[in-house]
């Protein structure tokens, strides 16, 4: 079996992006703005990207890679769509920032709230970790309580207090909670494996009443795609409401991707508060969160809870959501990807059945995941043994090499746009066809 190439072993073949490397190396910890763009679980060096239009991104060695990380989810139009690239382009000309209010951000709340039958009132801010921050603080200022339930595997952000067993990026590197997190910070924060209903109704049990909130991604998909039983979420419904707590659906990733009205409208459940980022940026930094109006009505200036952010609301980065979220509407983006996600599925059935060892496709609209967990594709945050992670690095580097950009982690999902064509997939499922026996 091959393995992952060690650091550089590639360089070669990227010498621009090697050398940009070694620069970032020298003024950037780890010469990456986030940790697991560093290829370190899948080994080389990371390509620095030039430009990229629809499914492709274009290296600095000017070598084009079919795309399927998508920025970690926000391009759901593919990069640079021409209509968000002209609605940006003309708010530019209007300046950048103003730090008041200004109509984008009305028409952007008024989509959501549109959307989202959960959430009356929204709030922007710049990320999807802000997003989650504000959404907690206004949970245990509305329960008047401190505790926080989450779900091993779940992401929520790296705010101190949710970052513990918190998915791919601390998988990747072997890390079930970060160094500098006092323990004081996390002690009001509960964590639970997902799929388990009897492991939350004990907890409510003991400690229910002082638990604040639930927060789960009710798609959990940094860990993995691990899609929930229903069953399981509606018991999160029904146990919060029994003990006064609030639910929140961290729909950074899932919301307005998976449906218009994100996960909740797919499980037919409602949430108290929900969060939002990446698609609803549609590519510049946003995040939201919303809810019902009596809680939401706890935030300054109306309410008590401090919440603030010099960009938020930004008017380009509202516009670029603007632009998007019409797209999805006017192309019926929904219904599109989710053809898209059946034909590669379709596809991949028989190139998976023929793999030298156990991959599974996990799938669900315009996410999916490729497995590579020999017991199956699980439910709850399972670990990746060596052999299975060292296949993955081996089927990216064999991606990469015919020209298609996977996450450069076994833990990650990929990402489908609304730019993947059928000859795009085709091209994939050869390309993962070819690496996969090449594998062998
Ligand atoms: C990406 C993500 C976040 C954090 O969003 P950032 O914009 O990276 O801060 C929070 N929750 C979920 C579910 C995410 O996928």
């Amino acid at each position: 079996m091959t393995t992952a190439p060690p650091d550089g072993a590639r360089e070669d073949q990227h010498p621009h992006s090697a050398e940009l490397y070694e620069r970032a190396c020298r003024v950037i910890p780890g010469g990456v703005s986030s940790p697991v763009r560093a290829f370190r679980a899948v080994g080389g060096t990371p390509l620095f990207i030039a430009r990229a239009a629809g499914a492709q991104v274009v290296d600095a060695d000017g070598r084009s890679y079919l795309d399927f990380v998508g920025s970690w989810g926000p391009l759901i139009a593919g990069h640079a769509h021409p209509a968000v690239i002209a609605a940006v382009t003309q708010a530019l000309t209007r300046g950048t920032t103003y730090g008041a209010p200004c109509a984008a951000e009305v028409e952007l709340a008024e989509r959501v709230v549109a959307s989202y039958p959960a959430a009356e009132q929204v709030r922007f801010v710049s990320s999807g970790t802000e997003a989650v921050m504000s959404a907690i603080r206004v949970a245990r200022a509305f329960t008047a309580r401190d505790l926080i339930v989450k779900f091993a595997g779940c992401y929520h952000g790296h705010a101190d207090h949710l970052l513990v067993a918190a998915g791919s990026g601390l998988a990747t590197f072997g890390k079930p909670s970060s160094a500098g997190v006092p323990a004081a910070f996390t002690a009001c924060t509960r964590v639970l494996p997902l799929d388990d209903e009897a492991g939350v109704a004990q907890l409510f049990e003991r400690e229910g009443a002082n638990i604040a909130a639930v927060i789960i991604e009710p798609v959990p998909a940094n860990h993995g795609l691990l899609p929930q039983r229903p069953e399981f979420l509606q018991a999160l419904r029904r146990i919060t409401r029994e003990h006064g707590a609030l639910l929140v659906f961290d729909e950074v990733i899932s919301g307005f991707r998976l449906a218009r009205g994100g996960a909740a409208e797919l499980l037919g459940i409602a949430p108290d508060l929900a969060t939002f980022g990446k698609v609803i940026g549609g590519g510049m930094p946003v995040g939201a969160f919303g809810g019902a109006r009596r809680i939401m009505a706890r935030l300054a200036p109306d309410g008590d809870t401090y919440q603030a952010g010099t960009l938020s609301g930004n008017p380009v980065a509202m516009t670029a959501g603007l632009a998007t979220l019409d797209l999805l509407v006017r192309e019926s983006g929904w219904q599109r990807l989710e053809a898209r996600g059946a034909e590669l599925e379709r596809l991949l059935q028989p190139v998976l059945a023929k793999a030298p060892f156990p991959v599974h496709l996990v799938r669900l609209g315009s996410l999916f995941w490729l497995s590579f967990h020999e017991a199956g594709a699980p439910r709850t945050a399972a670990t990746l043994t060596e052999r299975e992670i060292a296949r993955y690095a081996a089927l990216f580097h064999g991606m990469l090499d015919r020209g298609v950009y996977l996450p450069p982690s076994a833990y990650e999902a990929c990402f489908l746009s609304l730019a993947h064509t059928a000859t795009d997939l085709t091209r994939f499922t050869s390309a993962l066809g070819a690496s996969l026996a090449a594998i062998a």
